[in-house]
Order: structure tokens, then C-alpha cells, then sequence
């Protein structure tokens, strides 16, 4: 079992409902439910972190990654989202915007479960990008896409690789 805590360290409208679309997005059928993790929510004691914030916050909590007050980042135990980007994803997404937040909670999720970005990150044009393509930035002549696809389950499924990994480590 994979237990987390969320935490919205915003209070405007734009971001209400972050943690009941986390969790949502976390027990779909769709998602890396499909690769035999089990990701619960709990109000207080869990080993890991997802949590919406300005992006000054996000860029201390990434540190030592970049993400330049605009990137969201898997560190360790915490995942940080960009409240800028939940709240209106980015030039370069083309479908919507609860769609936009169930890739962007997939993506970091993703790396907190071990997975790494695809080598290309567009395999195949005009198909669904992987989940973990990096699809804020560009999304290459794919589709976008929030869910897993089904080789990333497959890979994400051998459960071979160290949960919550540090910047050493990707
Ligand atoms: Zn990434």
C-alpha cells in the first residue's frame, strides 16, 4: 500500500477541490491502480506528500531541481504541483482542463512509483502520449493523455523500482 496526504496551500476558488480530484484521479480504474499499487489517502500519517503550491514554494520543496516558479516535480516523499498550472494548465495542452490535472497527478505520481520519462517521448505520432512524456512542455505530435498506457502498467507492474526516489536516483 502506497499512503499519502494532500495538502492545498492555496485557498482561491481556481484551486478548490484539489485534494478530492487527487484522490479521484489516485483510485481510477484507469491508473496506476492497473499496475497493482494501492494508493490511499490519509488525513495524517502517511510517508508521502502530494501537495498543491504557489510556485516559490514548489521551487523550494523541488530543490535541487529547476522548476523555474512553472514546473511541478516528484522529490523524495513529496510531490509538488504548480497551483499556475492547475489552475490553467499551458499553451501547449490542447484538451481540457480536468483532463490537464489527472495528467499532471499521474505524471509526478508516476515518478514517485519509480517510473522515468519514455525515450522518445512521443513513440508513435498522433497516438495517446504516454503519461509519462513530459506533456506541459510539449507534447510532440502526440495526444494528450492523463492515464497510463497500457506498456507503462506493464512496466510500472514489476514493481522493480525504489519508491520516492532522490535526485540521486533518476
Ligand atoms: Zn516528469
Amino acid at each position: 500500500m502506497v499512503a499519502y496526504r494532500v495538502e492545498r496551500r492555496t485557498n482561491d476558488d481556481a484551486t478548490a477541490g484539489f485534494e478530492e480530484t487527487v484522490e479521484a484521479t489516485l483510485s481510477d480504474p484507469r491508473g496506476w491502480v492497473r499496475a497493482g499499487f494501492d494508493l490511499v489517502r490519509r488525513a495524517e500519517d502517511a510517508p508521502y506528500l502530494i501537495v498543491l503550491a504557489e510556485g516559490e514554494e514548489v521551487d523550494r520543496l523541488c530543490l535541487p531541481y529547476d522548476t523555474y516558479g512553472k514546473y511541478s516535480c516528484q522529490n523524495g516523499p513529496v510531490v509538488a504541483l504548480n497551483a499556475d498550472r492547475w489552475r490553467t494548465a499551458t499553451p501547449k495542452w490542447t484538451a481540457d482542463l480536468p483532463t490537464f490535472r489527472q495528467m499532471l497527478v499521474n505524471h509526478e505520481v508516476g515518478h514517485l512509483l519509480g517510473q522515468k520519462h519514455p525515450r522518445p517521448q512521443c513513440p508513435r505520432r498522433g497516438q495517446p502520449a504516454p503519461v509519462m512524456n513530459q506533456q506541459s512542455t510539449e507534447l510532440d505530435g502526440c495526444l494528450p493523455n492523463p492515464w497510463p498506457l497500457d506498456w507503462e502498467v506493464a512496466l510500472a507492474a514489476r514493481h522493480d523500482r525504489p519508491l520516492a526516489p532522490g535526485p540521486d536516483r533518476r
